[in-house]
């Protein structure tokens, strides 16, 4: 038992030295709390006489004593050896190349060990390839074990629980950091976030889930490093939004973004939004939203992603509708569905956001204008619209913040507690109509009162 000392760090990777090997007795990683699938596959990899070990998010939640999202292996096999391996295995990525064994819902992934690849001779094999800003564009050079520990992102990722022998092996302090809760990049912190801006966002991701602090190198050039998330490719940050917000610790981790000034990379107009408004309705609305994800998720009920980015891009929305109101000729439709278009497209310039998101997304909005015509007919159809429990959940999101949404998720909650008569009953246009009367004496807001509660979209 050697232990790697810090200053080894700072030393090249490349020097041979010992992990700290902590024998199977002496840590609480059991197999029976591995899924057997992840079991499996580190089996066959070891039978056919190639190095297998559990690596990642899988070793460092276990060790801490909670359920593992993933399962992810590290072996010294070659992807065309591990796709020979395995029937039910893809080889996926080109900046990465890596299989992924799918067994129903769930796939384990499979990475060969990485090398530096820094000082590769001239040559025909893949080498680390790199940007001018020094961002890696393809890491496919293979290594050993220990070159693979030091080449990944936080200490705390970066231990390996070895199938041969049962033991968990440490090169780069990991344990250690751990045990004290500390997120540290493994490296000098500024070079691999330039390398990998998005370690940007997966250093707030781990600190927000797993409440550890930062190391304070790790966590200084986070305040000024944001903007180079401006290089990532939209559909990277868009499954990397997804992870940060479907991850448990929505909220926590929305106040670190915005703690480091990264939010704005990913929703430049919410970021602005929030800046400009000095009463804290968007803040809330949205905070809210992220609150009922990580309680949803807490329960172990589903989470709709359309729901979350119509909370994440409401303000925009508002905004943009307050903007077109002043210069077109539109109708109540056609200015929300305008305005939702241009938000979108100004959104997918920095983060994708696939349709399959976005047209829900459009119809929850759209619904808060449908929501508001309470007579005749309509509320009993809107009922069966496909959209229409995600409306009706948006709208009592936004009964928190804005009076006029309160009265209508009022009427609607006590309308879904009617029987069939009930409801038609209360759709008749008469009650409606000397209602409307009772509303229309109302004095109109004056402008102050207008801006303390900015009304509900052109409702
Ligand atoms: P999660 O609980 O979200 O699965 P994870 O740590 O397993 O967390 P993954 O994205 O599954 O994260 O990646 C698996 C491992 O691969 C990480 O633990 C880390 O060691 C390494 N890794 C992933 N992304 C990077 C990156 N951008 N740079 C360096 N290493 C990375
Ligand atoms: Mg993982």
């Amino acid at each position: 038992m050697h232990h790697t000392s810090r200053c080894k760090r700072s030393l090249e990777a490349t020097s041979i030295s010992q992990p700290t090997v902590i024998p199977r007795p002496e840590h609480n990683i059991s197999r029976a709390n591995i899924s057997s699938n992840a079991v499996k596959v580190l089996y066959r990899l070891r039978e056919a006489g190639f190095r297998a070990c559990l690596v990642g998010g899988g070793v460092r939640d276990l060790l801490l004593g909670r359920e593992p999202k993933d399962f992810d292996v590290a072996t010294d096999a070659r992807p065309e050896q591990i796709y020979k391996l395995f029937r039910n295995c893809r080889l996926i990525g080109r900046r990465f190349r890596l299989a992924h064994v799918q067994f129903g819902q769930e796939i384990i992934e499979v990475a060969t060990f990485r090398g530096q690849g820094e000082e590769e001779e001239e040559g025909d094999g893949p080498s680390v390839e790199r940007a001018a800003d020094g961002r890696i564009l393809s890491d496919n050079v293979y290594g050993n074990i220990e070159e693979d520990a030091w080449r990944r992102d936080f200490t705390c990722n970066a231990l390996y629980y070895d199938i041969d022998n049962f033991t968990v092996l440490d090169y780069v302090d990991g344990l250690a950091d751990l045990k004290a809760g500390l997120i540290r990049l493994i490296g000098d912190p500024v070079q691999r976030y330039q390398e990998d801006p998005v370690r940007m966002l997966r250093a707030v991701r781990f600190a927000a889930k797993l409440g550890f602090r930062f190391d304070p190198a790790t966590e200084a050039p986070l305040h000024r490093l944001g903007h180079l998330l401006e290089k990532i490719p939209p559909a990277r940050l868009f499954d990397e939004i997804l992870k940060l917000f479907l991850g448990g610790s929505a909220v926590q981790t929305f106040e670190l973004l915005r703690h480091y000034r990264l939010f704005g990379y990913l929703f430049p107009a919410t970021e602005h939004c929030l800046n400009r408004q000095q009463q804290h309705y968007p803040k809330t609305l949205l905070v809210r939203a992220l609150a009922n994800t990580d309680g949803r998720l807490a329960e172990g009920k589903p989470v709709n992603p359309a729901f979350l980015f119509a909370a994440l891009l409401w303000e925009p929305l508002r905004e943009q509708m307050r903007h077109l109101e002043t210069a077109d000729d539109l109708d109540e439709q056609e200015l929300l569905q305008t305005a939702a278009e241009q938000v979108i497209q100004a959104q997918i310039r920095h983060a994708a956001l696939p349709r399959r998101y976005s047209l829900p997304m459009r119809e929850i909005w759209a619904l808060q204008q449908r929501l508001t015509i309470t007579t005749g007919k309509h509320p009993l159809r809107l009922l069966t619209h496909p959209r229409f429990r995600a409306g009706y959940d948006f709208l009592l999101l936004r009964a928190d913040t804005d009076e006029q949404a309160a009265e209508l998720a009022d009427w609607w909650t006590r309308f879904l507690a009617l029987d069939e008569a009930g409801r038609a009953q209360a759709t008749q246009p008469e009650v409606k109509a000397r209602k409307g009367k009772a509303r229309r004496r109302r004095k109109p807001r004056s402008r102050k009162t207008d801006q303390a509660a900015p009304p509900s979209p052109k409702a």
